[in-house]
């Protein structure tokens, strides 16, 4: 353990049970902010004696003061393509057991075939863990999970609240996995059908078991604010003198006693991805984005103390052109006027990302848009939005690219 974590779940050396090193390839930071590394700590402690390694300059660290050549089996969990270009860099060591698993593994699978004696792909359920785990010396190729979770079953949480993370004193937990939604560019309706909320009483039950030990509560799914029973966890976490941070919210469908619980828990700003405010690519990507639910919503934060947005934009959708572009941006500057008319100073700011085609998905087939466009349309956003005070990123292009060279390179099977 390092200065600042506490173990939530402290494992005691097992006798004649083998060292499972458990890897996240990439740093401390953002391992420890992963929810996938933190479920796959607990399951494999089930098995054996686990030590976490993170990747730092392709070198594998071991906040538990583990030894690389001393483990038995290393389980990388994936997330992001990046990661595989981190694990190519890695030395491993010749005749021991290398197994993959996380969201990736059923976004590449043919990648992970290629590289790792053994991918699994699906929910990490206790009993398909248990399996997988005992074939893992002899098991090759990939192994698919025979079901998928249900309502049922105990929500992914932190195993290690610790202090030095994206989300430092945050208890994660995923209370939803999947969506009904069909935005033609997300992989989470490809991957993660159907659609589950876990259950409100094993939610609440893990944030009182825990409660001791952290002060703030990460709520992950796809959708936070669609969960049915959102509300009832949110005034858990107020009664409970929880601060609460969200993954992910779709303000088009949240109402006003969401946006008030919001507001109430020591949110400071808000951040949604209306992708786009063009009519005729919302369409063609299956978003549809209403701008006067957006405004409504925003108005009711604005009137509640918070004034600080963030948009999540995409470019280089099918069809997009100089039109589409200059229409969400004109959107902006006018969503910008009319929070004006609340008398509050409105820090407003756009993220803009290049699309990057995902395989499974339905616009697998589009190209990504070229490096020199994707300049030129940041170059349009920023000089038009700068005179208006609003913020501007760019978010990085070679991001996309590698995304984008990973979907050309391994179909799926
Ligand atoms: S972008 Fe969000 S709302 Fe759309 S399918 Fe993906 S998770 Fe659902």
């Amino acid at each position: 353990m390092v200065k600042g974590e506490t173990d939530l779940c402290p494992q005691k050396y097992k006798k004649d049970f083998p060292k499972i090193a458990i890897i996240f390839p990439g740093p401390y930071l953002a391992g420890m902010s992963s929810l996938a590394f933190h479920a796959l700590r607990r399951h494999a402690q089930v098995h054996g004696n686990v030590s976490r390694f993170f990747i730092e300059n392709n070198t594998p660290v071991s906040p538990d003061k583990a030894h690389w050549h001393d483990m038995d089996f290393f389980l990388f969990t994936f997330c992001y393509e990046s990661q595989c270009r981190i694990f190519e860099n890695i030395s491993l060591l010749p005749g021991k057991p290398v197994m993959a698993g996380g969201p990736l593994v059923s976004t590449y699978p043919e990648y992970f075939r290629r590289n790792f004696n053994v991918s699994y792909r699906g929910d990490l359920t206790a009993e398909f863990f248990a399996g997988a785990f005992k074939q893992c010396g002899t098991a090759s190729g990939l192994v698919t999970a025979p079901a998928r979770k249900t309502a049922e079953d105990s929500p992914e949480c932190s195993s290690i609240i610790a202090a030095h993370t994206e989300f430092p004193d945050t208890f994660l937990i995923e209370i939803s996995s999947g969506c009904t939604s069909s935005c033609a560019f997300c992989l989470v309706r490809a991957l993660y059908q159907p659609r589950i909320f876990f259950r409100k009483e094993k939610i609440l039950s893990l944030l009182s078991e825990n409660a001791n030990y952290y002060g703030k509560v990460g709520l992950i799914a796809p959708s936070v604010n669609e969960h049915p029973e959102i509300k009832s966890i949110m005034r858990w976490c107020l009664e409970h003198k929880k601060n609460i941070s969200f993954s992910s919210i779709r303000l088009d469908r949240a109402d006003e006693e969401f946006l008030e619980l919001y507001a109430l828990s020591g949110q400071k700003s808000l951040s949604c991805a209306p992708e786009t405010f063009a009519a005729r690519l919302q369409k063609k990507i299956g978003k549809n984005t209403d701008y006067n639910q957006y405004l409504k919503a925003l108005r009711f934060l604005v009137s509640r103390g918070i004034a600080s947005f963030k948009l999540y934009m995409l470019c280089g959708l099918p069809g997009e052109n100089d039109g589409d572009n200059m229409e969400n941006i004109k959107t902006v500057l006018k969503l910008q006027q009319d929070l004006k008319t609340c008398g509050v100073q409105i820090r407003l700011g756009i993220s803009l990302n290049p699309l990057a085609p995902k395989p499974l998905t339905a616009l697998a087939q589009s190209p990504l848009i070229g490096e020199t466009v994707y300049k030129k349309i940041s170059a349009l956003y920023r000089r038009e939005l700068a005179p208006a005070g609003i913020s501007f990123k760019a978010e990085s292009y070679r991001a996309a690219e590698c995304q984008y060279a990973m979907a050309k390179k391994y179909s799926s099977v």
